[in-house]
């Protein structure tokens, strides 16, 4: 069986950045394995710009954003192999993998790293009554259709769910001639990224329908229209107030789910606030020498951030692989006041680095609150948020030496208070 000290799940932003802080925190011995035909995930698909602000402080396009980590893996010399589907990862971290050219095949990693991203919601996922025409797909999809095939899906098109990829393809389908007519939203706010409503949609006249789902899909063979309906505050239809929208197209933007079949089937218990696995703040799950990164952990915005985050949790695999296990005691981050998980679950002030950064998502929109973090009962950090939404990730800083200054500290507590 052949051996690997890490071997990295996806090829994708973040199995690339962690890949590459493994290697610069002494690992040489790596492998990514990518089923796709080439490296750089899901951000080959996106041509649009906006990538890489955080990163390299400039504005790139995905697959411009996406070259630059394949290109430092190239440069490190780090090993990977593409159309190589993982099947199966053992507690006993044994990777059994399956391509063409090598058929199926073990490795044996002494520490593995999570790095599969996410899938988005397929209607099979919604319950949408009505025919199963031809011209219903994921946004994603139509996504690869119009930006990697060169195809159209449509021309008349209505868009289900305000998810940055939904309103990203709203601008992206008008550009390529086809008319939007609206994007329905369950919610009573949109799930994407401000800067993307106001870019994609209200530059380009297209009008949002909050609280607003699809009740209809007409047509045989193809979609012909949907009827959309405004509903309550519990999500139900509100009758009579139902109106029929002819169209040819349904793209769906309701959300990602972060892929994680093979963590389930190696034993991780999966968090139901985010579908990824719990992690320490070395991003290391209940298996030792296991780690996560990217949107298989928890579903990012920016791929800013992704990066930043697989490459801590590079540097995490490293430890491991130079120091063994982390025996520290770990203290959970309790989350409160609207503050639906955090990422890491738990932390050990013992073996943190430089600074912590805690990403977290709240559940609903609240306006003027500030986030505040507790040691013990001490505060320790408190920001002022004006506005905060389940559609843009939070995250707070913090320093090793508040830690340090909290040595016996035996509660963390993240949560919003009154500003
Ligand atoms: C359709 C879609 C569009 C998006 N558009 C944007 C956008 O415009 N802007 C933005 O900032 N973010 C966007 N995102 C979010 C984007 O996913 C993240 O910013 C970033 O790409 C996440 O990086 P990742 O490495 O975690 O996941 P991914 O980029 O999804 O990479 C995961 C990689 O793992 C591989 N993989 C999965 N399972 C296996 C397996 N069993 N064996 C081998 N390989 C495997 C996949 O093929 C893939 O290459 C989009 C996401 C989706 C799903």
């Amino acid at each position: 069986m052949e051996q690997f000290d890490l071997v990295v799940i996806g090829g994708g932003p973040a199995g690339l950045a962690a890949a590459c802080a493994a290697f610069d925190s002494g690992v040489r011995s790596i492998l990514i394995l990518e089923r796709d035909r080439e490296l750089g995930g899901i951000l080959n698909q996106c041509i649009h710009n906006g990538f890489g602000l955080h990163t390299f402080g400039q504005e790139l396009t995905g697959p411009e954003y996406a070259a630059r980590y394949i290109r430092q893996v190239r440069e490190r010399g780090i090993a990977y192999r593409l159309n190589t589907m993982v099947l199966d990862i053992s507690r006993e971290k044994v990777v059994t993998a399956i391509s063409r050219d090598r058929g199926l095949s073990e490795i044996a990693a002494k520490a593995v790293i999570l790095a599969m991203g996410c899938r988005e919601r397929p209607r099979g996922a919604l319950n949408i009554p009505g025919f199963r025409p031809a011209g219903i797909y994921t946004a994603g999809t139509a996504q690869r259709l119009v930006n990697v095939e060169g195809l159209l899906p449509g021309r008349e098109v209505v868009i289900l769910g305000s998810g940055d990829i939904g309103l990203i393809m709203a601008r992206r389908m008008t550009l390529e001639g086809a008319k939007v007519k609206l994007v329905a939203e369950l919610m009573p706010y949109s799930g994407g990224l401000k800067r993307n409503i106001v870019q994609c949609l209200e530059d380009f006249g297209i009008p949002l329908k909050l609280s607003h789902t699809v009740v209809d899909i007409a047509g045989k063979e193809r979609v012909t229209g949907v009827t959309i309906a405004r509903v309550d505050g519990r999500g139900t239809p509100i009758p009579g107030t139902e109106e029929h929208i002819p169209c040819d197209t349904l793209l769906l933007s309701c959300g990602l789910i972060p892929e994680n079949e093979l963590s389930r089937s190696m034993g991780l218990e999966l968090d139901p606030a985010t579908n990824g696995p719990r992690v320490n703040q070395r991003l290391e799950t209940e298996i030792p020498g296991v780690f996560a990164a990217g949107n298989v952990l928890h579903v990012h915005d920016l791929v800013d951030f992704v990066s930043q985050e697989a490459a801590a949790a590079g540097r995490g695999a490293a430890r491991f692989l130079a120091l063994g296990e982390d025996t520290s005691c770990q203290i959970p981050i309790e989350a409160s006041g609207g503050i639906r998980y955090t990422v890491p679950a738990s932390v050990s002030p013992r073996e943190m680095e430089e600074q912590l950064t805690i990403r977290f998502r709240v559940g609903s929109v609240m306006n003027n609150r500030a986030v505040a973090v507790y040691l013990d009962d001490c505060q320790v950090y408190r920001r002022k948020r004006p506005v905060m939404a389940p559609g843009e990730m939070e995250q707070v800083v913090l320093p090793r030496d508040i830690f340090r200054a909290h040595g016996d500290a035996k509660r963390i507590r993240i949560l919003t208070e009154e500003a």
